[in-house]
């Protein structure tokens, strides 16, 4: 039996450990939420990221991979040299920060939008004009479903945006007007060997995601540029493990980088349901070091994300399960957490036999969740 180790215990982790079960692996999470959706489907060890003893737990397995970007430094730091962490600290130190990690996709080659990075109130000068005229400020760290971010269209908006954020530092990237957004999962075992997951459109509501849809449609060739660079940057950054790039469409067709997750993503959730391998599966096999396949769906699927929503009056708005469960094709895919507002609470998978019935269905299964 092989042992897998997990920083971090959320719903990727969850869905990490339900995904190596069956395949005789035991996980090990680090993870100091005590509510942690992988604690029922996996050795939950209740500590900090730094503790030493549950830091010699994770060193103890045969591979330790994550779920979430934000790892302490100096937990990477203390398992080095113990245990292969996958993906490794090089990897991790970039794509945590956006500053870094655009400027690590420019040197493999890959596009990104114009942008620039703002380290301090004089980097303001020139800035929104150098990228165009229309922005969006980020901050360079632990922004996640659009938190963090301000658009901005005036010198004074970038002033006002950037002490709004708190003067910490951020990229200003100039606004890109793509046709649809899509994203695709890449994994390389340790020696090297590549594959890929399957292209796949969203659509974000509110800066969350809200809908993922395979196949994308797209122009012909756009899915084999989106591996093309996803394998420059793969084997640029020397990755081991699973991560998924986020692209910005075009109309031309073209394909710029937004930003790399270095993990399973939320728009790969529908690959649990797809028929093949799921992205999970993906992940596992390539940190254990296992041979690893295209998890390209083989039917047409789709993904609705449940996120906290309130009423007019405050109280959450339900999603209507009955609904759900008596249409044909879903999958429901709960995380057991406590209900709040902008949280992702669990998502619903559909498939279908064909795209016509798929966005049918779509069109029912979106009209059900709030
Ligand atoms: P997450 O990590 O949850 O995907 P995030 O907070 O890191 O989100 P981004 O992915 O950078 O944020 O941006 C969220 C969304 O905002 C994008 O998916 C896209 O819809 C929009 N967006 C971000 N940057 C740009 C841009 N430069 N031009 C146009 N739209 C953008
Ligand atoms: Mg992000
Ligand atoms: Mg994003």
């Amino acid at each position: 039996l092989a042992h897998l180790g997990i920083l971090g215990g959320g719903q990727l982790a969850q869905m990490l450990a339900l995904a190596a079960l069956p395949l005789g692996v035991r996980v090990t999470v680090l993870e100091p939420d005590a509510q942690a959706p992988a604690r029922r489907c996996a050795d939950h060890i209740h500590a900090p990221y730094t503790d030493p003893a549950g830091l010699d737990a994770l060193a103890a397995c045969d591979a330790v991979t994550l779920e979430f970007e934000n790892v302490p430094v100096a937990a990477l730091d203390a398992l080095r040299g113990r245990v292969p962490v996958r993906p490794g600290a090089g990897l991790l130190d970039r794509s945590k920060h956006r500053a870094r990690e655009k400027q690590a996709l420019r040197a493999a080659g890959a596009r990104t939008a114009p942008f620039v990075v703002i380290e301090d109130a004089a980097a303001l000068q020139g800035a929104l004009r150098a990228v165009g005229g229309h922005g969006i400020l980020k901050t360079s760290e632990l922004g996640y479903d659009g938190r963090g971010q301000r658009r901005v269209a005036s010198d004074h908006d970038l002033g006002t945006a950037w002490e709004g954020l708190g003067g910490v530092p951020c990229v200003l990237e100039g606004l890109v007007p793509f046709e649809r957004e899509v994203s695709l999962g890449v994994a390389r075992t340790p020696d090297g060997r590549v594959a890929f997951g399957p292209l796949v459109e969203n659509v974000h509501r509110d800066g969350i995601l809200r809908t993922s849809v395979f196949p994308a449609e797209v122009p012909d060739g756009v899915e084999a540029a989106a591996r093309e660079q996803a394998r420059a940057v793969a084997d640029a950054w020397g990755l081991e493990g699973l991560m998924t790039l986020e692209f910005f469409q075009l109309p031309g067709g073209e394909l710029l980088v937004n930003e790399v997750a270095p993990r399973v993503h939320n728009s790969g959730h529908l690959t649990q349901d797809g028929g093949g391998i799921s992205q999970f599966e993906a992940q596992v096999r390539a940190v254990l070091g296992r041979p690893i396949t295209d998890w390209r769906p083989l039917h047409p699927c789709a993904m609705v994300n449940v996120v906290g929503v309130a009423g007019p009056d405050g109280t959450p708005l339900e999603s209507d399960w009955a609904g759900i469960d008596a249409l044909e094709g879903t999958h429901v895919h709960l995380y057991h957490k406590d209900w709040r507002a902008g949280r992702k609470l669990g998502h619903v998978n559909l498939v279908a036999p064909d795209t016509a019935l798929l966005r049918a269905r779509l069109t029912s299964l979106e009209a059900l969740v709030p």
